[in-house]
């Protein structure tokens, strides 16, 4: 997610080198599909080096930490869980009304939801995996089905909910 504010993490809790574990291994790994991009406003974007088609795997992520709470970085997966993601470059995703790709919390991958040429911008829906959100923000992804003030999901009309691919935490609770 977007990097604007820095929040203390314990020493030596960043930098490691992402084990390879197994489940990695399927799935190319998020450094060599993906680059972070800076901008001179200060704002960081994620892009993609190759070419995906919308369906198509592009990477894996697992829990670098589980958190009670979310927090700017965090990323929801399941009611009262969050984690801070591994790899940590995923966090630079930004939210977009009109997201390029699905950030799949049950399976731990990153899917495209569009066809991506290398270059192109990797976004997500934020309120797909966050429920209330620590930090809203008035967005300006530009696109024709802007929602506004992105807060989570809870504070999103369900009728409009329902267009977007969302994990089962997020609709679970819409649909009870
Ligand atoms: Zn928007």
């Amino acid at each position: 997610m977007q990097a604007q504010l820095k929040v203390a993490k314990p020493a030596g809790a960043l930098n490691r080198p992402t084990p390879r574990t197994n489940a990695l291994q399927k799935l190319a790994t998020p450094l060599s599909v993906l680059e972070r991009r800076t901008h001179p406003s200060g704002q960081s974007s994620l892009h993609t080096t190759g070419t995906f088609a919308a369906g198509e795997d592009i990477c894996a992520f697992k829990p670098k930490q589980l958190l009670g709470q979310p927090t700017m970085y965090s990323v929801q997966v399941s009611e009262d869980t969050h984690i801070e993601l591994d790899p940590e470059i995923l966090r630079y995703a930004n939210h977009s009304c009109a997201p390029s790709v699905f950030f799949d919390t049950a399976a731990g991958k990153v899917v495209a939801l569009t066809d991506l040429q290398a270059g192109d911008e990797v976004t997500f829906f934020y309120p797909s995996t966050e429920f209330k959100m620590s930090e809203p923000f008035s967005c300006g992804c530009g696109s024709s089905c802007c929602l506004g003030t992105i807060s989570g999901a809870a504070h999103i009309d369900k009728a409009r909910l329902q267009g977007y691919r969302l994990n089962k935490h997020i609709s679970d609770v819409l649909l009870s």
